[in-house]
């Protein structure tokens, strides 16, 4: 949509008017308490805008062919058409058809040039004022997320499990969320001898428990007797709970939850009740907040990114076109390595959908058949069998199909989120999901763990597919945490493919209705008050620290196309919040964000695996969910609307933020497949993976992940390479551990271009990661050279 600032008249964008260009004034204006933002505009890019600037650009164009004027370079930037000078567009060692395009001698012949934009002294600087100050805006959108990540420790090296006792210990100068900065000086790390004189780790390397299997192994049945001794050598090692270690208490350090609904830690070396650890206030948080919002919706700088995301995508274009057969017979060399056996994590998938339907009906049936006896539930004063539920329901064994399971969400979801949440109902009845799909039931969950375990199984035979499972945490009560962890320790739920995310659904509203709570606040101490409390002394909560110790991150959950309606001036405190409505999007990512924070920096102190912040976002809604999960999230799930929003695309780009893309899921809920924005990210450059969200409701096969890839490999036509490719970010974007990172992407993964990259492992030819390399410092020395 147009933006309705007057000023900001739609001509303004081929001469960046200067007062447009400049961020909004902070400094005055805050008047103490919570600021809320209020939007003039939503920084969506909408089909007018779009149609206007091509118009714009085909006038340019052909002005510029018909003028005389020496300096058509100088043009263009005012235009805003192009950022960088045309030679740069064309590289010559990406147009040469030589048999490798980024030979070595070429490289360090460039090496004065890497790195750094060939643009002239800042005197002679192609920027107008204008543009400078539009870049500037994007350093400041830069460094306010390195804020956040920073104070969070949610980058590499930030996580005590990082450290597999090769890991040296990282200058926080050069890490960031999904390894080394593009931009920084990585010759200690590949040049030979160098390395040992990186400084140690402070860690003891971390322990993978049960240890994962040997590099090269073969699924067996784990149905044989366990013999003592070297079943561990044989990768069998089996889980046992008692052979965890479970550390003391920690003295002097207590935490407490402050007024304004964080938990904060103090210890008692005499620093009063100071906390120790400094986390952004929540009005910082919607400053910063604020101030990102209006970058995004400035109209010259949402023209400026738009065109840079555009060259960026053609320059994948042009690239793909001269190396496509130098690609193909790069990958042809490696041994052994194809699209089935590279490494893929699925990077969001619910657990209680984690299975197909066919699974499922089958497992219900066995059920009916096997133990029709089961007491599994408590209705209307009395016990009831399975066999009873289902006369109940006037359905046998032999009449149910898939088709009267009714759960999948192909025909009559769309737009209809509410639908789609009774679709996780077998037949529609919520009493079958209670039974079969939750793991707080009359039965302990018993039904769902045996399933898992089947998944889990499934898994496993696949060797090379891994899953990141999404399990709720509710915050209605404070035992849930308990509960969970021994649902997971007692059933023994443990694979070495699968690791876990908490997500924490939104549905304040749901339990205020009901009375499960007062007030905001209650959520805020039943999700993490048991978290803080393990920290100072695991012994309070054994489970929970075992498995707090395969758990990855968190998300928030829920339908984001909700209206949030501002009802507050000012958003009140968690303690004072108790309204009939759910608060926003960004107000529950900051409360998530804050204690997480806090509970970080506690867990790292004590040498605890730390979580990461891995939320939905932008998979409908408003533009300010997308910008508060730039600020406080690792990497995000779904954002399909960040096609509508370039500048904050480009940020996301800039900052290769991680986004876990479903295409199908979205197909069947908000935007069909032709239209999904996979493919263009892609192009552009922006860290994707795929990943399957709901393959009880989505996918036919028993390998969903492979469906994912196999409908876009169909429909986008992408080649083995970008598979590949779309592989190797999946397992970079996944919290699993350091070293199964190493032995599946390479032993420097983290390193940008080639240097972290394995072709024998990965399938991912050096040329593509170089060219992606090399145009991310591109863009980013541009971003940086402007405040010159
Ligand atoms: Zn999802």
């Amino acid at each position: 949509m147009a933006s309705p600032d007057p000023q900001n008249t739609p001509n303004s964008f081929g001469g960046i008017i200067s007062s447009q260009g400049t961020p909004p004034d902070l400094s005055g204006g805050s008047n103490g308490g919570l600021h809320i933002p209020i939007s003039n505009d939503s920084g969506f890019y909408g089909y007018n805008d779009e149609k206007h600037l091509q118009h714009m650009g085909e006038k340019l164009f052909v002005q510029r062919r018909a003028s005389t004027n020496s300096d058509a370079g100088r043009v263009a930037f005012r235009s805003g058409l192009t950022m960088t000078p045309v030679t740069s567009v064309i590289e010559p060692n990406i147009l040469s058809m030589a048999t490798s395009p980024f030979v070595k001698e070429e490289e360090s012949k460039s090496e004065a040039n890497t790195g750094q934009i060939s643009h002239p002294a800042p005197d002679t600087s192609p920027f107008t004022q204008e543009c400078s100050n539009i870049l500037q805006s994007f350093d400041k959108c830069l460094s306010l997320r390195d804020k956040y990540m920073q104070v969070s420790l949610q980058r590499l090296g930030d996580n005590p499990r990082d450290h597999d006792g090769h890991l040296h210990e990282l200058d926080p100068k050069i890490a960031d969320v999904s390894g080394v900065r593009p931009d920084a000086d990585i010759s200690a790390y590949t040049s030979p001898g160098s390395e040992d004189k990186l400084p140690k780790s402070p860690y003891k390397p971390w322990r993978i428990y049960p240890k994962p299997p040997p590099p090269h192994w073969h699924w067996i049945a784990n149905t044989e007797p366990v013999h003592g001794g070297d079943e561990a050598e044989a990768g069998k090692e089996d889980f046992v709970f008692e052979k965890c270690e479970i550390p003391g208490g920690h003295d002097g350090w207590s935490f407490g939850l402050d007024e304004m609904g964080v938990y904060q830690v103090y210890n008692s070396d005499g620093s009063g009740r100071k906390p120790v650890f400094k986390i952004p206030t929540i009005k910082e948080y919607f400053l910063d907040l604020e101030f990102v919002l209006g970058v995004i919706s400035n109209g010259p700088t949402k023209s400026l990114a738009y065109r840079r995301l555009q060259y960026l995508a053609s320059k994948f274009d042009m690239y793909y076109l001269l190396n496509e057969y130098q690609e193909v017979a790069d990958m042809k060399k490696v041994p052994h390595r194809d699209f089935y056996n590279v490494r893929k994590v699925d990077t969001h998938v619910h657990h209680s959908s984690s299975m197909n339907q066919k699974h499922l009906l089958r497992f219900i049936k066995s059920k009916m058949k096997r133990t029709p006896d089961d007491v599994v539930t408590f209705r209307d004063g009395k016990h009831l069998t399975l066999a009873e539920v289902f006369a109940s329901l006037g359905l046998s064994a032999y009449e149910l199909s898939i088709d009267t399971l009714d759960m999948h969400a192909h025909q009559d979801s769309f737009h209809r989120f509410d639908k789609f949440n009774l679709k996780y109902n077998p037949i529609g009845e919520s009493r079958l999901r209670e039974i079969f799909l939750k793991t707080d039931n009359l039965i302990e969950g018993r039904y769902l763990a045996e399933l898992t375990k089947e998944v889990m199984t499934d898994l496993e035979q696949s060797k090379y597919q891994n899953c990141e499972w999404r399990i709720s945490i509710y915050g209605r009560q404070e035992d849930e945490w308990d509960k969970l962890a021994k649902w997971i320790v007692n059933n023994k739920l443990y694979s070495h493919n699968v690791r876990w995310l908490i997500q924490v659904p939104r549905l304040y509203d749901v339990y205020k209705s009901n009375g499960s709570i007062d007030t905001f606040e209650d959520i805020v101490r039943n999700v993490f008050k048991p978290l803080f409390e393990v920290t100072r002394d695991p012994l309070t909560h054994p489970e929970l620290h075992v498995f707090l110790q395969r758990v990855v991150g968190f998300d928030t959950v829920d339908d984001e196309s909700k209206t949030e309606r501002r009802y507050h001036k000012k958003f009140p405190y968690p303690r004072l919040w108790d309204t009939t409505q759910s608060p926003p999007y960004s107000y529950w990512l900051y409360y998530m964000f804050a204690n997480i924070a806090n509970l970080n920096n506690w867990r790292r102190e004590r040498g605890f695996n730390t979580f990461v912040l891995r939320p939905h976002a932008g998979e409908a809604g408003d533009t300010e969910h997308l910008i508060s999960a730039y600020l406080t999230s690792h990497s995000i799930s779904h954002g399909i609307l960040l096609r509508k929003v370039p500048a904050l695309q480009y940020l996301f780009y800039l900052k290769q933020i991680g986004i876990a893309m479903s295409p199908l899921s979205n197909n069947a809920l908000f935007l069909t497949y032709e239209r999904n924005p996979l493919k263009e990210f892609f192009k552009t450059g922006l860290n994707v993976s795929l990943s399957t969200d709901d393959p009880l409701q989505f996918h036919f096969t028993k390998e969903p992940l492979l469906e994912e890839y196999s409908v876009a490999a169909h429909i986008y036509k992408f080649p083995q390479s970008s598979l590949a490719e779309l592989a190797r970010n999946s397992v970079i974007q996944s919290g699993f551990e350091m070293e199964l990172k190493r032995h599946w992407l390479g032993q420097h993964w983290y390193l940008p271009g080639d240097a972290g990259n394995e072709i024998t492992k990965t399938n991912v030819p050096n040329s593509r990661l170089v060219f992606r390399h090399r145009t991310l410092q591109e863009e980013l020395a541009m971003v940086r050279c402007s405040g010159l």
